[in-house]
């Protein structure tokens, strides 16, 4: 336990996990310095706060390292590169990010932590576990980078008897002495890449979540990229006894969780020695049976089963789940075509995923592309594409990827960015879809250039389906 009396710790960022890193550090008697680099309204506002309090803030300055400084707490968004932190690392100080620091200060009853990194479906992994454990009885939260602070909640008066934590690569990047449990990373593509650096470095920092894990290190043994899940595995120094096990979508080998004739099957934590396997549930308990989905399932199952949780449970938290808005949700059926909204598939790997869920598909897709490349994504469910329409700023990206690798797909190319241009895209989409099709919005894109944000863009294909079948 770390005396902060008089400790000097300077917190770069103010924002969502800056302000409450600081008042809780001066509130502990550290003195406390905070660096932003922003000097705008809002953050001129936050700093008035922290001021009252006798917290030293200093705005439009979070190049330099305050004078004095013993620690750095940053926000975890910051890149590693910056001056401050070169400045800090040559001062021989520590860098914490928001989970170094609420596991530092959590407390000596403080329930263990089940981890969930990867570079898609960390928030539905998450969910379902919590769900799971939830089922099996025990005091539990879904926390971390899904919105509700692990600093509240280690801090907080309620009791838990475990945690699900969803961390972010930049999360664990600065969380050097995190010990989970049990973790697991999901899948590994390519993503933020210019905050790491490298895929090397952005591999290193998600296999952090490994790092002297006590029960079971959870993998995907599906996954073909390098490196692979499995590699960060074999590579973390884990706790003596601590397990590898994998999950698949196929008939599990010892030490898995798989998947046969329908059924979620564990053969890694079996019950009754008689047995070498575990029935766990149906894949028609996971919504929506998506293979990437029964993949979160089974990752989130192999984290409960670590826990000791019962297969019951695994069973009654999956049937209980139901997914959070935009993410694969179905959202009706017109004239014999289903309209299904997975605006949350922001990137080609998570488009990827919910273009394999489907067999003829009419495509939605576009927006802001950031310096993605579409021609993986396509060459792999060009065969499964019944048609294309194409919006936002980047849609040339992927009507040339589709171009080389789909040559025979019909598309769209609709050049609006007005209220209206949902309405017209779903119009088109409806006019190359036929019964028993799906038309998917799946964008691979982000939204920001016609939308504020996912949700919107959600709700705004939700709107415009909901008045074809009016
Ligand atoms: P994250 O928290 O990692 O962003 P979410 O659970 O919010 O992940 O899912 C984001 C999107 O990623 C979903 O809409 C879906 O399209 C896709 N997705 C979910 N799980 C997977 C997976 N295991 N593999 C690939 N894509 C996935």
């Amino acid at each position: 336990v770390t005396d902060w009396q008089g400790k000097h710790v300077t917190v770069a960022g103010l924002g969502v996990s800056g302000i409450p890193a600081a008042k809780v550090l001066h509130a502990r008697g550290a003195v406390v310095t905070v660096v932003n680099d922003g000097d705008d309204a809002r953050a001129r506002e936050q700093a008035a706060e922290l001021e009252a309090l006798g917290i030293t803030v200093r705005l439009g300055d979070g190049a330099t390292l305050p004078e004095g400084t013993e620690l750095v707490v940053t926000t975890p968004g910051w890149k590693p590169d910056k001056p401050l932190f070169t400045a800090a690392r040559e001062a021989g100080l520590e860098i914490w990010g928001d989970v170094e620091l609420a596991w530092r200060l959590r407390g000596p009853d403080a329930a263990p932590w089940l981890a969930v990194t990867g570079t898609n479906g960390k928030t539905t992994t998450v969910q379902m576990l919590a769900s799971i454990l939830k089922a099996a009885g025990l005091r539990t939260a879904a926390v971390g980078n899904i919105g509700v602070s692990l600093l509240d909640v280690v801090l907080g008066e309620e009791q838990y008897d475990v945690l699900a934590v969803e961390l972010s690569s930049y999360q664990l990047h600065w969380a050097p002495s995190l010990r989970a449990h049990s973790a697991a990373v999901l899948n590994l593509a390519p993503d933020h890449l210019d905050w790491h650096g490298s895929m090397e470095a952005y591999a290193a920092d998600k296999g952090r979540i490994y790092e002297g894990n006590r029960v079971a290190c959870v993998y995907n043994a599906d996954a073909t990229d390098k490196p692979s899940t499995e590699d960060l595995v074999r590579e973390a120094d884990v706790e003596e006894g601590c397990r590898a096990i994998g999950f698949t979508l196929a008939t599990p080998g010892p030490s898995q969780l798989g998947v046969v004739d329908g059924i979620l099957v564990d053969r890694a934590f079996v019950d009754n020695r008689q047995k070498n396997a575990q029935e766990l549930a149906e894949v028609s308990d996971v919504d929506p049976p998506a293979p990437h989905n029964i993949a979160n399932a089974l990752a989130a199952a192999a984290l409960a089963r670590a826990f000791g949780v019962p297969a019951a449970a695994v069973r009654d938290g999956l049937r209980n789940f139901t997914p959070d808005a935009h993410r694969i949700a179905h959202v009706a059926d017109v004239a014999g075509v289903a309209y299904i909204d997975d605006s949350k598939a922001t990137n080609t790997h998570a488009a990827e995923a919910s273009l394999a869920a489907y067999e003829s598909i009419v495509w939605i897709a576009g927006g802001l592309a950031k310096g993605a490349t579409f021609d993986e994504l396509v060459a792999k469910s060009a065969e499964r594409l019944r048609g294309a329409v194409l919006i936002g700023e980047d849609r040339a990206l992927i009507r040339e990827a589709l171009a080389r690798h789909a040559p025979e797909v019909p598309v769209v190319d609709l050049d609006r960015t007005d209220t209206g241009a949902m309405l017209a895209a779903v119009q088109e989409a409806q006019r190359l879809a036929a019964a028993g099709d799906t038309v998917l919005l799946a964008p691979a894109c982000a939204s920001m250039d016609m939308f504020a944000n996912y949700n919107k863009r959600g709700d705004a294909f939700a709107a415009a389906v909901r008045e074809l079948g009016a």
